[in-house]
């Protein structure tokens, strides 16, 4: 085995995962790219595959497992297809961190093979811990395995806590931009396209968490990942509206101290920190300036207008599956609204709709998660019929 960190970045060909590959080609005497995987875009998994040249490569979709295979057939890398391999590649005795790079709850299973392998996992693949927040936490610890987190919010809370971990926190503020129909009214919600709904105004991200930023799904998903990660009660995180994001979140001690972290708008930093971690290694990311910014806001989220927010909350307060199921009603939805089939604002009612009709199981097992997610997704698919 090397010295090099093994990385296994799943969701490789995504906003996130290539990101991570850009993290990755700067620090080539620290990591060690171990697996790559993609979903359906065989192109860019065969031109990474050819750049950075893993031990192993995993294609999700059947039909592209041959192109990838063809491409690829004289080089020293091993190629599987679908699911299961997913679940397999990252249990390697090469790799050290699992990057879960991959969208919704397709990430569970994997992250659970890998935490039971005893990797250490780099979080971006909220809707893991959303889902299956107590099952994942709880299996972590029995395994000692960390979670490092790479979502924004939650890496500026980490960063924030690093050095206080004896210290007790009294409450978090995660930030949220507002995306882009911050303001509106619920009147003006109901006119709005897909187009506008997919111009994040500070971010470039893959479709589905650009919608749930818009609705405030993301945060609303982000408050709950946010329990588990760092053990808090729902009353004990709020989110306050800040659109230039540059603070990306606060944390408050219980002598009424504050800290925030702050910086530009760019994922590549909570990813390296994630995967360098409790390591900084220098960047030439570009620096923040204050005479760009005269001005840092902050407002409160208008709940009225945005019910997602409020329906995480509700998850929360109430434990159990009801996350699984809003989760798996919201990516019904936001599929649905990609495909223009419904309209933004029926997004959150469709998911309030599923989560008052699916049954809410407490103390849940695995198989009551996946049983929970094929209701729900089974009772939005029939809702928007
Ligand atoms: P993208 O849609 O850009 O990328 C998703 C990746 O997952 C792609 O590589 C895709 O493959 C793969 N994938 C999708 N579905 C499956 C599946 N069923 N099986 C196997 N692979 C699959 O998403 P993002 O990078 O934007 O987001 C990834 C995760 O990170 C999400 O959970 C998101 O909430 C979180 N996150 C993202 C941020 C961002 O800035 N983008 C910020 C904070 C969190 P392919 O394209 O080849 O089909
Ligand atoms: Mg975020």
């Amino acid at each position: 085995m090397s010295d090099k960190k093994g990385i296994a970045i799943l969701g490789s060909t995504g906003s996130i995962g290539t990101q991570a590959l850009e993290v990755i080609a700067a620090y080539p005497d620290y990591f060690d790219l171990q697996v790559i995987t993609a979903g359906k875009n065989a192109d860019l998994l065969i031109e990474q595959a050819l750049k950075f040249q893993p031990n192993s490569v995993v294609i999700g979709d059947e039909i592209q497992y041959k192109k990838v295979k063809e491409a690829l057939w004289s080089e020293d890398i091993h190629i599987y297809c679908g699911e299961e391999a997913l679940c397999q590649v990252v249990e390697s005795n090469e790799v050290h961190t699992v990057l879960t790079a991959l969208v919704g709850y397709a990430g569970l299973k994997p992250t659970i093979h890998a935490i039971n392998a005893g990797k250490t996992i780099a979080l971006a693949n909220k809707e893991t811990l959303v889902v299956a927040g107590e099952l994942i936490t709880k299996l972590a610890k029995e395994k000692g395995v960390n979670i490092y987190p790479v979502d924004s919010e939650h890496s500026a809370i980490f960063q924030c806590i690093v050095g206080e971990f004896h210290n007790p926190i009294e409450k978090i503020y995660l930030t949220a931009s507002g995306g882009p129909f911050r303001g509106f009214s619920a009147e003006q919600l109901k006119n709005v396209t897909l187009e506008q709904a997919l111009k994040h105004p500070n971010w470039s991200m893959g479709a589905k968490i650009t919608i749930d930023s818009a609705s405030l799904m993301n945060k609303g998903l982000e408050v709950i990942e946010a329990k588990w990660l760092f053990g808090l009660q729902a009353d004990q995180i709020d989110v306050i509206v800040h659109p230039q994001s540059i603070v990306h979140s606060l944390v408050q001690f219980e002598d009424g101290s504050m800290k925030a972290q702050m910086g530009l708008p760019d994922m590549k930093l909570p990813i390296q920190f994630a995967l360098t971690y409790p390591n900084r290694f220098k960047t030439e990311f570009p620096r923040f300036n204050f005479m760009n910014y005269p001005q840092l806001t902050f407002e409160a989220p208008n709940r009225n207008v945005f019910k997602n927010l409020d329906l995480a909350y509700r998850a929360m307060h109430e434990n159990g599956t009801i996350a699984c199921t809003l989760n798996a009603a919201n990516e019904i939805a936001v599929e649905a609204f990609l495909k223009e089939q419904i309209s933004f604002v029926e997004i959150a009612q469709l998911n309030e709709n599923v989560v008052n009709a699916c049954l809410n199981v407490l103390n849940p097992t695995y198989s009551d998660y996946v049983n929970a997610d094929t209701v729900a997704r089974n009772k939005a698919k029939e809702l928007i019929r």
